[in-house]
């Protein structure tokens, strides 16, 4: 198992460790994760919970919202060092669910994951699903607010959920105490 290097504060270095991980751990484990009888049921949750969740902010106009503070004004809030939100549990689970890493940060000063057409993962870390800057709350009435709040609230718990689950499960196949697991690299 490699160890990460905390002593090096750069993001993208931090942000590729964490996938080397999250790509060994997968091949050792994956399989056996994606068809464990306590966390297999609860993948098709999630992702129904994430389209939700999305559905629902599309309809609200947020992804707009951000796409013109993004695109056009030039200002957006998926900046780098941000991708380090992402635990190797989380990048774990996306790789359990199909989705493939870019090889290099595509947008300067942007988050690793920025491409052309948004975030590239599909499981998000809290911060990036629950925040929602001024813009929003000029724009978004209470009740949609509370609608959106709820149905993030699905997506989230099953998110806490599927990787308490994983890290429970590796710690017990490994025999490790894999505290990295959830390390950010926030203040490193
Ligand atoms: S959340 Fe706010 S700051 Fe971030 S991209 Fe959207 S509109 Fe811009
Ligand atoms: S939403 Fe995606 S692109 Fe934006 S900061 Fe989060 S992980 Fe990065």
């Amino acid at each position: 198992m490699r160890i990460l290097r905390l002593e090096r504060p750069d993001p993208t270095r931090l942000i590729e460790e964490k996938i080397v991980i999250a790509r060994e751990l997968y091949e050792l484990w994956g399989e056996d994760l994606a068809e464990d009888e306590e966390i297999s049921p609860l993948l098709p949750r999630y992702t129904q919970a994430v389209e939700d969740s999305n559905r629902v902010m599309e309809d609200f106009g947020t992804f707009e919202e951000c796409y013109v503070c993004t695109v056009i004004d030039k200002k957006g809030c998926c900046k780098i060092g941000l991708e380090n939100e992402c635990t190797v549990l989380i990048l774990l689970l996306n790789l359990i669910l199909g989705v493939e890493f870019p090889e290099e940060r595509e947008v300067p000063g942007r988050c690793f994951f920025v491409g052309p057409r948004g975030c590239k993962i599909l499981a998000r870390p809290m911060l990036c699903r629950d925040y929602f800057c001024i813009r929003h709350h000029q724009k978004l009435s209470e009740s949609q607010m509370a609608r959106i709040t709820q149905v993030l609230n699905e997506e989230l718990v099953l998110l806490h959920q599927i990787t308490s689950l994983m890290r429970r499960r590796l710690e017990a196949w490994t025999g490790d105490f894999l505290l990295e697991l959830d390390l950010t690299g926030y203040g490193v």
